[in-house]
């Protein structure tokens, strides 16, 4: 999409601290980091949200999640970390490209969510 931000930064168009890319997947560091790991993983084609996604992301979908121990090994989190995924208004999602949060670092990240 062409107004898309992070589609941007897959295609190179806007500059990013790059952590990893394949064939399918683009992954870089987070501009505002909230723990010392902050890595997002982005698919190459536009996927608006995990509320958007149908069988054929399958391939996709699945990379996002296996690369996920390896950047966060290579990016001080070698002891868990943890993944997330921002989906629509409730879930929180300012980027409307499907984006896996990677946090970590020495300490535990903490609570999940606050209870309300
Ligand atoms: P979410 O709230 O799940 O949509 O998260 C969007 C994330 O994208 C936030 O953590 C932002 O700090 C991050 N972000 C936004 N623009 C950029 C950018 N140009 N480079 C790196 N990270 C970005
Ligand atoms: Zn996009």
């Amino acid at each position: 999409m062409s107004d898309c931000i992070f589609c941007k930064i897959a295609a190179g168009d806007i500059p990013s601290k790059k952590a990893y890319e394949d064939d399918l997947v683009y992954a870089f560091h987070d501009i505002h980091p909230l723990r010392p790991t902050h890595v997002l993983v982005i698919p190459r084609q536009h996927i608006a949200s995990l509320a958007h996604v149908s069988a054929a992301d399958e391939p996709v979908l699945g990379r996002l999640l296996s690369v996920a121990q390896k950047l966060a090994a290579e990016n001080g989190s070698t002891d868990g970390f943890r993944a997330i995924i921002n989906t629509g208004r409730v879930g929180g999602q300012e980027v409307p490209h499907l984006h896996l949060h990677i946090l970590g670092g020495p300490e535990p990240v903490g609570p999940m969510v606050k209870k309300v």
